[in-house]
């Protein structure tokens, strides 16, 4: 007799991301699935954390964080976007993005309380939302531009609404969203009384001179929301996991008693050498969406060249492209194992970021990578826009 498991868990299916790397890497394929850089990322951030590891204390460190990387993160955000935070009642570090947003939601969501996602959705809110017992309340985005309405907020938002979950910059769609949508949206949380959960983790990843703004900045918004970062996606060093929660004292308060029965803390090494990190002059945040921002631009021209029709990419590692006009006759997904082991490149199918109401013409691509790894992977692609 089977036993029997957690349901929320049992019937997920793994993760696109590790879905498509597991592809790529059976197929020896060009990887611009999953979001990561192929360069090592930067070399003095490195030697910081191996300074740390064999000069520095390698026990637990303090649960929060440790006390120069709080003070960084609030010193890092002052200067950036003149955000007043207290280090030690307003600042957590976690073992990266992931694990801050499920200690947000699983402090904030108790049975029977409606949570409003956006669709394109990252694939692990909604089960952690459904563990809490929340109900998640869908909001479908639409391409080309991917904007927050005031008919599709009003549709949603009610008195049983708890909290909203807000990814911007966005992940798949690469759109910073205004400051006019950020209202729009403060106007609702506020209303009815709702938390935001901010998913700010591309926060420095804007390109054109685009500027996030956190939605804890708009007024109204300073005491109901928790705003997540991610050292990861500033650094360009994805396998550290180094996240950040940053929120009023008493939000935090609870978002930290999670935190300290999912991973409790976080290595002491790495968190030093974010802490260095985050005080890098801002030439350094500059230069690296100036790089970034070439990246695309190649990745854009090059697949445009071969006839992919590219939607805009504002931010994010991440352009997607239009399969909709190519008259394929095929779905993302179709498309995506297609190419993974005809061409031998991976991508994500944006599909995979829809609970129902699925967008099925649209695939990610992630441009971080050296322009060699972009122009192989063009080069394989030549002539995908036609099926064989
Ligand atoms: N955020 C990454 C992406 O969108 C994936 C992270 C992961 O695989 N968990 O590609």
């Amino acid at each position: 007799m089977a036993v029997s498991m957690n349901k929320v868990f049992a019937n997920l299916p793994v993760t696109v991301f590790e879905a498509m790397s597991q592809l790529a890497r059976d197929n020896d394929a060009i990887n611009l699935g999953q979001g990561f850089p192929d360069d090592p990322g930067p070399e003095d951030i490195r030697r910081a954390a191996a300074d740390a590891s064999i000069n520095g204390y390698n026990q637990y460190p303090s649960m929060m964080g440790i006390p120069e990387l709080r003070t960084a993160i609030a010193t890092h955000y002052k200067h950036w976007h003149d955000l007043d935070l207290d280090p030690f009642a307003e600042v957590m570090v976690t073992s990266g993005g992931t694990e801050a947003l499920t200690s947000a939601i699983l402090a904030v969501v108790e049975p029977g309380d409606e949570v409003i996602v956006f669709q394109p959705v990252y694939d692990s809110y909604l089960p952690i939302i459904r563990q809490a017992g929340g109900i998640p309340r869908l909001v479908r985005l639409e391409p080309p531009h991917w904007r927050l309405t005031d008919d599709a907020l009003r549709e949603v938002f009610n008195h049983k609404t708890k909290a909203v979950l807000f990814n911007n910059p966005l992940n798949p769609a690469a759109v910073v969203y205004p400051r006019e949508d950020l209202e729009l949206l403060a106007t609702y949380c506020q209303d009815f009384d709702v938390v935001a959960i901010c998913d700010e983790v591309w926060e420095h990843v804007t390109f054109d001179g685009l500027a996030h703004i956190p939605l804890i900045t708009i007024p109204g918004m300073r005491d109901r929301t928790i705003k997540i970062g991610s050292a990861g996606k500033i650094f360009s060093l994805t396998g550290w996991k180094i996240g950040f929660v940053c929120a009023a004292p008493d939000l935090l308060r609870v978002v930290a008693k999670v935190h300290q029965f999912l991973t409790f803390t976080t290595a002491p090494n790495l968190q030093a050498a974010v802490a260095y990190g985050l005080g890098k002059s801002d030439d350094f945040f500059r230069q690296m969406r100036v790089d970034l921002a070439r990246s695309r631009d190649h990745l854009t021209k090059g697949l445009e060249a071969i006839g992919f029709p590219v939607l805009k990419s504002q931010g994010t590692y991440f352009l997607t492209v239009d399969l909709s006009p190519l008259g394929l006759n095929e779905t993302d997904e179709a498309f995506c194992r297609r190419i993974v082991t005809d061409y031998k490149v991976a991508a994500i199918p944006v599909s995979a970021f829809y609970e129902r109401d699925a967008v099925t013409s649209v695939v990610r691509f992630c441009f971080a990578k050296k322009d060699a790894t972009l122009d192989a992977a063009l080069e394989r692609l030549s002539d995908a826009v036609h099926r064989r």
